[in-house]
């Protein structure tokens, strides 16, 4: 483990904040044999998770913690087989506050630790040399000589100098720690940046592995804990290593544009367009992004597979995105280039649909009802094929059946 400076003595121990009167890691341990005797696969029966928060607005843990595939709890309490129980160190749903809360990473950065450890991100990084005498931009935990009190806070950004080294992986979650984000965009006043570009293109963990990113503003929760799952069977030694694409991304999850699996891409291809937010059909024209951006939240949807930007009706705005939100600004304006692949999709889709139109209606029919004029209905509805669908329908068939037939004789 690389170690920039010593970690220094705790002063401190005391549970202060903490009403459950027990620490993280005796809770999770306690539930976890609650559930009865556990079959050991892999090589660690515990891990650490330090989640480190910089210039974020806490939407990354809250979509966490609404993960359901897997969900959070079941990697706390270890019920997933071959993946480790996890120490989650979170300051907001730490058991422990102050020193005692502090302790363990301490020890991460001491080298320590009885187990391997994991850093999760939140948020971009600043420059803290902008926060000016004794300010600081996001921190967490205080040590040694300073302005307050003889003491200084320890910026976030600092941990993760000190802990990546030696954590297993280092991930960082949503689009402000994997891209720069929010903080990072125009103006930019507190210098923020990504976690890649803050710990360098040369970082590896100690297994070896560049930041991990998991983007989205905020991301899918169910994106990041299944991740995490598949990095940890790996770090078991039973399961392979997951495959990334070149910026670091999850590849089996971000591999896709979201346009290829949005409920409305059948619109899109027949190029009929919503005039305005609330219209079914597809919302190019009115500033969706989705043929050009990473993302699989319409088929995996937001919570519990369920919602997600355009499944309830709204635009993509690249969030996912290292270009986010610079490149995609102003969010009301329709992409330039959907002025070619629009005007495409009409012209196309103005020949297309009235033919699709006749198959359905004549795929509407019984064939029995083909015989007689008008269905057996008494919902009023009348399908009755015109001339013209005849004539195109006797056509369409003799076409279908032509291999078939020649096949059989
Ligand atoms: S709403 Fe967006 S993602 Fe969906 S089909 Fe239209 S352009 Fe593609
Ligand atoms: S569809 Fe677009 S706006 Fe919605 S989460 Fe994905 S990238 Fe972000």
């Amino acid at each position: 483990m690389v170690m920039t400076e010593q970690a220094p003595a705790i002063r401190h121990m005391s549970q202060v904040g903490n009403v459950a009167g027990i620490s993280q890691e005796e809770w999770a341990t306690a539930v976890a044999a609650k559930a009865g005797p556990r079959t050991r696969i892999g090589a660690f029966e515990q891990v650490h998770v330090f989640w480190l928060a910089g210039m974020s607005c806490d939407g990354c843990s809250i979509a966490v913690l609404g993960a359901t595939a897997p969900s959070v709890e079941s990697l706390l309490t270890g019920s997933l087989p071959g993946v480790p129980i996890v120490f989650l160190h979170h300051t907001a749903v730490q058991l422990e506050a102050g020193e005692a809360y502090m302790e363990p990473m301490r020890k991460a950065w001491r080298g320590e630790l009885e187990a391997p450890y994991v850093i999760v991100y939140e948020g971009s990084l600043a420059d803290e040399s902008l926060a000016g005498t004794g300010g600081y931009w996001s921190a967490v935990g205080e040590e040694g000589d300073g302005p307050m009190e003889g003491r200084r806070q320890i910026p976030s950004a600092e941990w993760a100098r000190r802990l990546a080294p030696g954590a297993a992986a280092t991930i960082a979650i949503g689009t402000c720690a994997t891209w720069g984000g929010i903080p990072a965009a125009f103006g930019n006043v507190t210098g923020a940046m990504s976690l890649t570009d803050f710990l360098g293109a040369d970082y590896r963990s100690a297994l070896g592995l560049p930041v991990v990113n998991i983007p989205g503003c905020s991301p899918v929760g169910d994106n990041f804990t299944e991740t995490v799952a598949a990095i940890l069977l790996f770090l078991q030694g039973v399961g392979p290593l997951p495959e990334f694409d070149d910026l670091g991304r999850p590849a089996w999850l971000f591999g896709e544009t979201v346009h290829r699996q949005c409920n409305r891409a059948g619109y899109y291809e027949e190029g009929t367009f919503a005039e305005e937010y609330g219209d079914k059909e597809c919302l190019v024209e009115v500033g969706c992004w989705g043929p050009v951006v990473n993302c699989n939240i319409t088929s995996r949807g937001a919570i519990n597979h369920v919602g997600g930007c355009m499944n309830v009706g709204g635009i993509c705005i690249g969030c996912t995105m290292p270009g986010f939100p610079d490149k995609f600004t102003p969010f009301y304006k329709a992409p330039p280039g959907t002025v070619l692949s629009g005007t495409s999709s009409r012209l196309v889709g103005s020949f297309i649909r009235p033919l699709r139109r006749m198959t359905q209606r004549d795929r509407n029919r019984e064939v029995r009802w083909d015989r007689s004029s008008e269905p057996p209905t008494g919902w009023g509805a009348s399908n009755a094929p015109t001339f013209v669908d005849k004539i195109v329908q006797g056509a369409y068939d003799r076409i279908r059946h032509s291999d078939t037939a020649a096949k059989d004789r």
